[in-house]
């Protein structure tokens, strides 16, 4: 630490002061807020403090650990007191005078743009601090850290600039002094203190003194019995854990394990993605506590990265104090607990999915897209997961309710042993696909994908109760149903039709890798199908936009010997003056089957040859009016 004498004048950083721009222009309800994320940083200093006296023999004694709120109304003045670990002059520095997270600004600045000046989200984004300047034009902070003898006062009128001035005689902790501005004199009454403290912070653990007297619950619920935690009281902790004021959790989860390892918890699923907003992905992670007390916020080891977006805490005799975060990895207690907690959430979402299926599609909205990286990531748990899916088909089109792997399988022919999929840029597009003919002829269901991650999400999982995933467009299908005659060999097509083969081949030479004759189609003259075993087209299309050079394969025109362009064709082919004319048909169909997919390649040629056609079109049509 610097030996500092006498005052410091220092700059804040650039962020904050467009943060504390926008504070000054918050909305006069959210103002409240700021004393929650006063009361909550005096709480995280008391946690830290009480595990150090836990910890380290030289600071055992801690003396009563404690928030002070004391109003004074003649000098216009709150004051927010602990006696917690303090700051030294450098922590000062950097704590109150820099953003720790980045992104956190532009979250905020997005939230106040979409018209709602909402502020209460400002906790999560580590800048809770600076909300004092929502009520107070001058903020001084009085500080003095548990390792040293001497403190600080830091002071600033919430522009541009802080200064840091030698504070003696100061008690270990921090106190924060907030000169009120004008229109927010009230905070110094007792109704509004106390409303805006039980409001927001009965749940916090330590006491909470205003006029001599506690007026928090600081009830530790998740050692409590079920049965004994009201509605309410779920609601309130949630608050306090996640700093959303308003929002009530979809769904809780309140779990106790006695046994191979004993443990209380509660988890929280928001009824709100952050990352689903844009911007910030979810880095919270839960609280974990040994025998009621703190040792970590935002422990991550509790639970897969697919579950970063609920809330929570866990509360272990098994723990000691002293668990370091670098030891947590392979620490076995966790471990089990995880694995615990794991299991615990999907039990909750299955019943949740079975009990009330709306508000399960309403959570697979909002968390969905997280989830799903747990089918990549998390191979044990991977069927678990697979049974949370939900996709449209070609069966519940329409309906508002997508189906489930598990429904699909119960609806399945016979001997299908497959569960088809067809991924598309939306469902429009997927619903036109000529590939799909043969499916709805032979009552086959096909999941639609509209989300890119889905394909992904299939391929990686391969099968679901031992049925292939296969995407719709992979060359050779085995399908069930009726027509099983089609099953057999194919006798290669003669006659007219396989000289219309033969025209297409040449035109379209190796743009394709084969032409031949569809037995898939009904109505459409062709279709385009995928090697045995190669990605989906989709699929390559999603890696060939990541990778420039990434190579496409290439596939397969399937013509319907059927439809009547096509058998048109054929009785032209016995004149070989048409031979031309079919080639660029061929050549057009292809593009057409492309178009229907969404992309084409050479749009040039394919604009000159439709203007052919429409010319050779026009000439056989006769200017005369026949009367
Ligand atoms: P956050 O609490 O989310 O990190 P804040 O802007 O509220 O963000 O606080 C920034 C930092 O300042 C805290 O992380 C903490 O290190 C420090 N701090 C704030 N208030 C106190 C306090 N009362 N006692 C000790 N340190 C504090």
């Amino acid at each position: 630490m610097s030996a500092v004498s006498e005052k410091q004048e220092f700059t804040f950083q650039a962020e904050i002061k467009q943060l504390l721009h926008l504070l000054a222009h918050s909305l006069y309800q959210s103002r409240e807020i700021a004393l929650r994320e006063l009361v909550s940083n005096a709480s995280d200093a008391l946690d830290k403090m009480r595990y150090v006296g836990l910890t380290d023999e030289a600071f055992r004694e801690t003396g009563t650990l404690e928030i002070v709120i004391e109003a004074k109304p003649d000098a216009h003045e709150l004051v927010i007191r602990d006696n917690g670990i303090g700051m030294s002059h450098d922590e000062l520095v950097t704590n109150l005078g820099t953003i720790a997270r980045s992104g956190s600004l532009e979250f905020l600045k997005n939230a106040t743009s979409q018209g709602k000046t909402d502020l209460s989200l400002i906790g999560q984004f580590g800048v809770g601090f600076y909300s004092a300047f929502m009520l107070a034009d001058r903020v001084r902070v009085r500080t003095r850290s548990y390792r040293e003898d001497s403190g600080w006062e830091w002071e600033s009128e919430g522009t541009g600039t802080f200064q840091i001035t030698p504070a003696e005689g100061l008690e270990r902790g921090t106190e924060v002094i907030l000169h009120l501005k004008e229109d927010c004199k009230d905070f110094t009454e007792p109704w509004r203190i106390q409303t805006a403290l039980r409001k927001y912070s009965s749940f916090v653990p330590h006491p909470i003194k205003f006029a001599d007297q506690v007026i928090n619950e600081q009830k530790p619920i998740w050692v409590e019995p079920k049965s004994q935690v009201t509605d309410e009281q779920y609601q309130k902790f949630f608050q306090h854990l996640t700093h959303r004021t308003d929002e009530t959790p979809l769904w809780h989860l309140h779990l106790a394990a006695d046994s191979p390892i004993q443990f209380r918890a509660i988890l929280y699923c928001p009824s709100t993605s952050i990352e689903r907003l844009g911007l910030a992905r979810e880095e919270h992670g839960l609280n974990l506590c040994a025998k009621r007390i703190l040792v970590q916020n935002d422990c991550r080891e509790l639970l897969p990265e697919y579950l970063r977006f609920l809330y929570g805490l866990v509360d272990s005799e098994d723990l000691p104090l002293n668990v370091s975060r670098e030891t947590l990895q392979d620490n076995t207690v966790i471990r089990r607990i995880r694995n615990t907690l794991v299991k615990g959430v999907f039990d909750r979402l299955d019943l949740l999915a079975k009990d009330d299926p709306e508000k399960y599609l309403a959570f697979y909205q909002q968390f969905g897209p997280v989830l799903k990286e747990g089918i990549a990531n998390d191979f044990s748990n991977r069927e678990r997961i697979a049974k949370l899916l939900r996709f449209t088909s070609s069966r519940t089109e329409g309906a508002d309710k997508p189906t489930s792997l598990e429904e699909y399988v119960s609806r399945a022919l016979a001997d299908q042993k497959h569960i088809y999929y067809f991924g598309g840029p939306d469902l429009t597009s997927i619903q036109k696909s000529p590939n799909l003919e043969i499916f709805r002829r032979r009552g086959i269901e096909v999941l639609y994908l509209t989300d890119p991650v889905d394909e992904f999400v299939m391929s990686s999982l391969g099968k679901f109760q031992d049925k292939a995933l296969t995407s719709i467009d992979s060359a050779d299908l085995d399908l069930p149903g009726e027509e099983t005659e089609d099953k057999k060999e194919p006798e290669p097509p003669t006659g007219p039709f396989a000289r219309v083969l033969e025209l297409f081949r040449e035109a379209l030479g190796d743009r394709v890798q084969e032409v031949r004759e569809s037995k898939r189609l009904t109505d459409s003259p062709c279709c385009l199908v995928n090697a045995d075993g190669g990605l989906s087209t989709q699929m390559q299309r999603l890696l060939q936009r990541a990778n420039r050079d990434f190579a496409v394969t290439k596939r397969t025109l399937e013509i319907n010997p059927s439809a009547p362009l096509i058998r048109r064709l054929a009785s032209l082919s016995a004149n070989r003056d048409h031979d031309a004319f079919i080639r660029q048909c061929g050549l057009q169909l292809w593009a057409n089957a492309q178009l229907l997919e969404g992309g084409v390649e050479e749009p040039e040629t394919l604009v000159s040859r439709v203007q052919s056609f429409m010319e050779e079109a026009a000439e056989k049509r006769s200017p005369i009016v026949l009367s």
